[in-house]
């Protein structure tokens, strides 16, 4: 692969890659098992966030070329249906195999395209390659109950795909979110219709290709490019049956309204404001670590960062020792070996962290950490600002507002009880972490807590695939979660047959009419 340091500013990965450009070209479509490029005359300029050098165009897809994509995959989906479990397993398999192989490309394009640091970048493929992993035991966690329910009567659940399913993909995690999807979509024999983000689609161009080469016949998986066109495009199209959405709340919102006024299944995971309850019994050291690497990490753009942190009783006169450790915090491109922070995703971002930072000035809050007036002397013109840490409370914006970025909102607190209050009077419902010695205040925190992804003295609990992801509250809508058992549901339909060999023939020429128990 294309190391980091070997090659720092990696600009060769389109020789390699047949979707993506990195050098001002454009990116492909991918559709029918071909890399195509659109006949629009409409394009979205992808920045390298560090230097503002337009890596690639992408296309605003056409409703022809979108068309051709769902029809592609709509005649992909007899055959993949058809295939084996075994055979969509052993695609699985080849697959999982060369993400790993070629998991510094994917890293490579994601750090060029969105960012983050080269090591959080394989991070976001290693967090997908084990959904597919897992998607590799498909032949042991689709297997259904059957029952002998009443002499020669049986009932069985037959697990059915949906058919033509779509993917929407947000901006920050650009190869762990499309693998949520791909491998638990097509396992169970679906067909897929993919749209990345339009910030860094790089990533979903090159597993494309992988698909392709680890055997998915063509049609099964298709990518097209683009943004609310597109987005309405998938909420409106009648041969899709199911969408996918990771991303902001009035996207969510939007699609998830749109999507199941047609009559489609839709799961959509939101925003988030994920509080860290620090208690004064917590393993101090590891709990500052902790949470100042959930806090600033990726520059605070995950949807599970640490962005408020509830310091209980004594523990607030910790915050100097956090304040501390976010200073050492190295902002920098994201191909530096020792960047911890590289960059935010736009200018726009950069702008709106800082805004909401100073918010607390005006609002009656305090900045502990001032990370606005950061300047890269290496990379002037990147989107980056430093690690903040603000005292807030719930009504000021910097509190109520997702902000998506390193700013890191202090909220004190006298008692475990209130420290639960507040969050779950939060709108918000993703996750949440406590940091305690006491199993005791864990248990009762993990029963009280309204979210859906809990840590005991664990920063970032993105559930392994083998349990399934879900939200609360404002942070989710539809019923289904992603990955794990949740997305075998979301992904199929279910069929019970009940059925009746009758050893003997019928005697009786006499009709009932009751209704049937069985008993
Ligand atoms: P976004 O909503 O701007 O974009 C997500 C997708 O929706 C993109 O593909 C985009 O093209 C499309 N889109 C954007 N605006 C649209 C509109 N008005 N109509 C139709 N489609 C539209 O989100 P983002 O900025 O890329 O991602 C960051 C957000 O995603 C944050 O809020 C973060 O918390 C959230 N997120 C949540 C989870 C989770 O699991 N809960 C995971 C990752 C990210």
């Amino acid at each position: 692969g294309l190391g980091p340091l070997a090659t720092p500013r990696a600009q060769d990965v389109e020789a390699k890659w047949r979707g993506t450009s990195t050098s001002g070209g454009t990116t492909k479509n991918y559709v029918e098992g071909r890399f195509v490029d659109s006949a629009t005359k409409a394009w979205v300029d992808v920045h390298d966030p560090a230097t503002q050098t337009v890596l690639t165009r992408v296309p605003e897809t056409t409703p022809a070329e979108f068309d051709e994509a769902v029809a592609s995959a709509a005649r992909a989906f007899p055959g993949w249906r058809e295939t084996s479990l075994l055979g969509r397993q052993a695609v699985m398999l080849k697959l999982q195999a060369l993400l790993r192989d070629h998991m510094d490309d994917i890293a490579n394009s994601i750090t060029l395209e969105q960012g983050k640091t080269f090591a959080d970048a394989k991070g976001d493929v290693l967090r997908g390659l084990q959904v597919v992993e897992t998607a590799c035991g498909i032949t042991s966690t689709l297997l259904e109950e059957r029952l002998e329910v009443a002499k020669d009567m049986d009932s069985y659940v037959r697990k059915e795909p949906l058919g033509v399913t779509a993917a929407i993909c947000p901006f920050n995690f650009p190869a762990m979110i499309p693998l949520w999807s791909i491998p638990m979509a097509t396992v169970t024999g679906n067909t897929l219709v993919l749209k990345p983000s339009e910030r860094d689609p790089g990533a979903s161009m090159i597993i494309a290709e992988l698909c392709e080469r680890a055997g998915m016949p063509k049609g099964v998986v298709n990518v097209v490019n683009g943004t609310v066109d597109i987005v309405n495009s998938i909420c409106d199209d009648a041969r899709i049956r199911a969408i996918s959405f990771v991303g902001s709340d009035r996207a969510g919102a939007h699609i998830f309204h749109r999507g199941t006024a047609n009559g489609k299944r839709v799961q959509a995971n939101l925003g988030a404001k994920n509080h860290a309850v620090l208690m004064p019994d917590a393993n101090k050291e590891h709990a500052l670590n902790a949470i100042a690497g959930a806090a600033f990490g990726a520059a605070g753009q995950r949807c599970m960062a640490l962005s408020v942190v509830v310091a209980v009783g004594e523990a607030r006169e910790w915050i100097a020792e956090l304040v501390a450790r976010a200073k050492q915090l190295r902002v920098t491109s994201g191909f530096d070996p020792e960047a911890d922070l590289g960059p935010l995703i736009s200018p726009a971002a950069r702008e709106r962290v800082i805004a909401l930072t100073g918010s607390v000035e005006a609002e009656g809050g305090r900045i502990l950490l001032d990370g606005r007036h950061f300047q890269s002397d290496e990379y002037p013109a990147g989107n980056f600002v430093g690690p903040s840490i603000v005292e807030a409370r719930p009504g000021m914006q910097a509190y109520d507002q997702e902000i998506f970025g390193p700013t890191l909102v202090v909220v004190n607190a006298d008692s475990l009880e209130e420290a639960t209050e507040i969050i779950n009077s939060n709108k918000y419902g993703n996750g949440s972490a406590i940091f305690t010695r006491s199993g005791a205040t864990a248990r009762k925190f993990e029963k009280d807590v309204n979210v859906g992804q809990i840590g005991v003295n664990v920063p970032v609990p993105v559930p392994l695939p083998m349990f399934a992801w879900s939200g609360n509250k404002g942070s989710v809508l539809g019923d289904h979660g992603f990955y794990g058992k949740h997305a075998l549901n979301f992904y199929t339909h279910n069929k019970t047959v009940t059925s009746l060999w009758r050893s003997a023939d019928a005697t009786s020429s006499r009709a009932s009419v009751n209704m049937p128990t069985m008993s």
